[in-house]
């Protein structure tokens, strides 16, 4: 099946369209294929080049390359989460596993971009968890008392401060937090591309529909030709159940986003000309909403159960309606049709929100599932995957494989069910932060 993307999302917009993209057309070997080139692939696709110099390494994606969700995410590389399951002390030992894990991907985010000296508007700016609900206090109070625990800088915000940080009088009260960078996630990953190893052939718009495993070699079916390859690692990410690979622990889920364009000088003075933010929401299905350091404004504030190949022009209009409507609460004196562009993104989960790390059988690996987490944990476990696949160790993989695993979902139609009520009632309990 093929993914059909809209062409909507200004950050894939903002960088120069590339040239000399290949598509598979005739039938390849190989010693290793990486399918899915996002953050995963590309991390995993270069730490193989680097490993084995002499082999055949082939990268392929359905679309071109970095513009699944990769190229269209919100740019938040987070050292803390508050929206996955962890609310309470109990839950301390398996939240501070991962945040270890947030860490690593931070500082391999970092080591590429300073190897490569890759600029992607990386700012230490640090996030808020914000809410407009004085009953949320409670979560914050509790969310703050285990960061200190843990040793991460934080301070709790009030409305008339975060009125002035960010220029929204919205927010009744904030946790925010000192580590967390944002950036631009479409020149993160374009450098990610723009870098590949020589010894790897990048083959774009090339879908793997089918693939078996027979003896030593996988046959991998792609449009209308075939792969042969000795190892696969699967990329795919919220497109792994799609290709039967660990269908009993994750699940698509599509989210949408808008962007503005930039604001005038005018209308930024109205808003008191903040700094560059990043707001995170504090009940799961609230929004998350940036304001770039060149004024525009980015709100995402929908997640649900959809076709991950497709989402149609209609439903998303609908979707840039909510968003709309989100912009205008927070600021109610900015013009009506300030929005640029409104796109859809497929991101995976898993039922108690853990990532996938994992050889299934001899010579096929894979990794994914990483929420709203996946700038950071996809480049590591990229990186990671492809070392124990190698058939080698390293300190990052015993600590990646110390976290909680996965947790079995049930079979359809309960799954669908099961999520959607669940998305139905979050929705409703963040209804005021949308
Ligand atoms: C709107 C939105 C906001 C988000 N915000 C954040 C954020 O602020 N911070 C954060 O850390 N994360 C965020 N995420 C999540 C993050 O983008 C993902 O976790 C991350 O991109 C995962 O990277 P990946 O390489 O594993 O997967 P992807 O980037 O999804 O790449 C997988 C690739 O596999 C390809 N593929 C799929 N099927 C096939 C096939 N059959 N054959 C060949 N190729 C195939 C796809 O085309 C795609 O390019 C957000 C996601 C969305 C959509």
């Amino acid at each position: 099946m093929n993914i059909i993307n809209d062409n909507n999302c200004s950050w894939i917009n903002d960088l120069t369209p590339r040239t000399n993209t290949k598509i598979l057309s005739k039938d390849e070997e190989c010693d290793w294929l990486i399918v899915g080139a996002g953050y995963t692939g590309l991390s995993a696709a270069r730490k193989i080049g680097q490993l084995h110099p002499r082999q055949r390494i082939i990268l392929i994606d359905a679309q071109f390359a970095g513009e699944g969700a990769s190229g269209r995410n919100s740019g938040y590389l987070v050292d803390t989460t508050l929206n996955d399951g962890f609310t309470s002390n109990k839950e301390l030992k398996n939240y501070k596993k991962k945040t270890n894990i947030y860490n690593l991907g931070i500082e391999t985010v970092k080591k590429f971009i300073k190897e490569y000296q890759v600029d992607c508007d990386w700012n230490e700016s640090g996030k808020y968890f914000a809410s407009s609900k004085n009953e949320d206090n409670k979560i914050l109070t509790n969310f703050s008392k285990n960061l200190s625990v843990l040793g991460f800088k934080h301070n709790l915000l009030s409305k008339n401060e975060l009125k002035k940080k960010l220029g929204t009088s919205f927010y009744n009260l904030a946790l925010y937090t000192k580590g967390g960078i944002l950036l631009h996630p479409g020149k993160l990953v374009r450098a990610m591309i723009d870098t590949l190893p020589l010894n790897v052939q990048l083959y774009e718009n090339s879908s793997l529909v089918n693939w078996k495993k027979n003896r030593d070699i996988i046959t991998c079916k792609v449009k209308n030709f075939n792969i042969n390859t000795k190892k696969i690692i699967f990329c795919t990410n919220g497109f792994l159940k799609s290709l039967g690979i660990k269908t009993n622990y994750n699940f698509p889920l599509t989210l949408t986003a808008s962007m503005t364009r930039s604001l005038s000088d005018s209308e930024f003075k109205s808003i008191n000309e903040p700094k560059e933010w990043g707001v995170l929401p504090v009940r799961p299905m609230g929004a998350t909403v940036r304001m770039t350091k060149d004024r525009r404004i980015l709100i995402r504030n929908t997640a649900e159960i959809y076709n991950p190949f497709k989402m149609s022009d209609k439903i998303l209009k609908k979707r840039s309606m909510y968003q709309k409507i989100g912009i205008k609460k927070r600021f109610p004196d900015l013009p009506n049709n300030i929005i640029e562009s409104t796109w859809s993104g497929v991101v995976s989960r898993t039922r108690n929100s853990s990532q996938i790390f994992d050889k299934i059988n001899n010579n096929i690996f894979v990794a994914g599932c990483y929420n709203g987490s996946g700038i950071g944990v996809g480049t590591l476990f990229g990186e990671q995957i492809a070392i124990k696949a190698s058939g080698e160790n390293s300190s990052e993989i015993e600590i990646i494989e110390s976290r909680d695993k996965p947790t079995w979902l049930p079979p359809q139609p309960f799954l669908n069910l099961g999520v959607k009520s669940r998305l139905i009632f979050e929705r409703f309990k963040a209804s005021s932060e949308i």
